[in-house]
């Protein structure tokens, strides 16, 4: 088949016949334009996290450095986070805790279920101690260390010390700073579009709009590294890849997915695109939301249908879990919304009952009805709930007693009035994105090889997560293989 051909048929014009998702008409790669109005050695798409990382890294590497970004400044989703889990690191070690190469693997390879690449989650625990430590080296950062439990404590080779703390924004900045202390340059307010690649399918540049719409040919002599975050604000690739819509992001910045559409222009592999960080947004009656203490001591979750779905006690990401699920017989997601109901002691504890737009219920009959939940199933499944508890038991779903549960010990819901809010999932991140092997290099979806000259990071790729958002993860995989992407790329001549 003649390339020209097979461009227009892999690219964005197949995608958008497939009726699964809509590329931005010029997503497909092209091949390379006769002259470029810019040329550097490693050319980055994205100045996050990932990006600054890479970006530094191939600096120190002797590799020439120009990196797009889209948005005035760059630091994107990253700005908001504050602290990556990185097994067997130095931070650990300098407190005195004992972990292992070996520990990380068995712990990490059994939360991802199998939804990741052996070979990446490998390079992620491997490449942790070493990534940490230049890192800090190179931003002075000096971050907090603090005991606290992997989310699944009962897994083996699971540790409460792998969890390091810094803020994402000195991070970023300091980044920022030493980039252009090694000459790196980066081009704000300038929109990378889609790849260029030559005869033999290898990427060689890059299309991007600059701040006042112009066109840009920008080529990469030794590689381009895609580090253009994930898709939590696409609600198209949302919709063809998430078991439950809408989920909304929890920022409004960012998410837009480009970096993946133009990985699938080029012929990339997508991993794991249906995982996501959850986080969850009460509602008030008036729409207003408020934090929804589902996991607090008096609380309980349940479905429109007053029926308990998850251990409440579990860490966010297993409680994201729960929101999954299509009644097919009432044709509607199951959980969306499901219902926080508390008792007046939990919610004079945590405002709720201070607020005027709350559902409210002398008795639990009384609240289900205002709620517009099954009245007698929500009475059914408080009293069991109620006796399982006295009895320090729970065998719906072991709150209280799974090794995996946290918090405070659960109590019955027994003091009037009862309240009630509406619980939706949000998402914090994506956790999906191109397949990479464990150098960073994004893969071709029909070869499995590397596509040569691209490589990626940060949520832009398929890392080391998995089925199971690890907290912390997505800032330990963005060190780890922005910092791979970075050395590999600049090793490209
Ligand atoms: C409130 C909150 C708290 C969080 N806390 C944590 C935490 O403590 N630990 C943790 O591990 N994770 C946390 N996360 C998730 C984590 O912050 C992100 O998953 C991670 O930082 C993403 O990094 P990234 O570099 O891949 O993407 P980003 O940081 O989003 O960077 C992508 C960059 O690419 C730019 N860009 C996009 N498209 C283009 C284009 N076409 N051309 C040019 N530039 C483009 C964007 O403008 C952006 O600057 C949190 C998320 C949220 C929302």
């Amino acid at each position: 088949m003649q390339r020209r051909h097979f461009l227009k048929m892999g690219g964005a014009g197949w995608l958008a016949g497939s009726g699964l998702l809509r590329l931005h008409p010029e997503a497909g790669a092209q091949e390379a334009p006769a002259r470029w109005d810019v040329v550097t050695e490693v050319l980055i798409v994205g100045f996050g996290g990932a990006g600054a990382t890479a970006a530094v890294t191939a600096c120190k590497h002797d590799a020439e450095v120009l990196v797009l970004e889209e948005s005035d400044r760059g630091g994107g989703i990253t700005m908001y986070a504050g602290a990556a889990w990185l097994p067997h690191n130095p931070v650990q070690e300098a407190n005195g805790y004992n972990d292992s190469v070996e520990e990380g693997f068995e712990y990490l390879w059994k939360t991802t279920r199998g939804q990741a690449r052996e070979e990446v989650v490998r390079a992620f625990v491997e490449n942790s101690y070493e990534t940490l430590s230049e890192l800090l080296d190179e931003t002075g950062l000096q971050p907090g260390f603090g005991v606290w439990d992997d989310f699944q404590p009962s897994y083996p080779g699971a540790k409460n010390s792998r969890l390091v703390r810094f803020s994402c924004r000195d991070y970023f900045r300091r980044l920022h700073e030493s980039l252009e202390a090694r000459g790196g340059r980066v081009m704000t307010r300038t929109r990378a579009r889609h790849l260029y690649t030559d005869p033999n399918g290898g990427v060689v540049g890059v299309r991007a709009e600059g701040a006042n719409g112009e066109n840009l040919n920008i080529g990469a002599g030794r590689a381009v590294i895609l580090c253009a975050g994930g898709f939590s604000r696409n609600e198209e690739m949302k919709r063809s890849f998430f078991r439950i819509v809408p989920v909304p992001s929890v920022v409004s910045t960012g998410g837009q997915g480009d970096g993946l559409l133009m990985g699938m222009g080029a012929g990339a592999m997508l991993g794991n695109m249906k995982e996501y960080a959850p986080e969850f947004e009460g509602q008030l009656e008036d729409g207003r939301a408020f934090r929804a203490p589902y996991s607090h001591p008096h609380a309980i979750l349940v479905d429109r249908l007053g029926r308990r779905f998850i251990n409440e006690s579990e860490d966010y990401p297993t409680v994201g879990t729960g929101f999954y699920g299509f009644d097919g017989a009432r044709d509607e997601y199951r959980y969306l919304p499901a219902f926080v109901v508390i008792d007046s002691e939990g919610a004079d504890q945590t405002g709720l009952s201070r607020q005027e737009a709350v559902i409210k219920g002398d008795d639990i009959k009384e609240l289900a009805d205002r709620s517009g939940i099954d009245p007698s199933r929500l009475s059914e499944t408080v009293d069991r709930y109620n006796r399982n508890i006295k009895e320090g038991r729970d065998p719906d779903f072991l709150r209280g007693v799974s090794k995996g549960s946290r918090g405070e010990e659960p109590e019955p819901l027994e003091g009037p009035p009862f309240y009630s809010i509406r619980i939706y999932p949000r998402v914090l991140d994506t956790m999906g994105g191109l397949e990479i092997n464990g150098k960073a290099q994004v893969l071709n979806a029909a070869s499995g090889k590397p596509i040569p000259g691209l490589y990626a990071a940060g949520n832009n790729a398929h890392q080391a997560l998995g089925f199971y958002y690890q907290g912390g993860g997505s800032v330990g995989n963005l060190m780890v293989f922005g910092r791979l992407a970075g050395i590999n790329a600049a090793k490209r001549v």
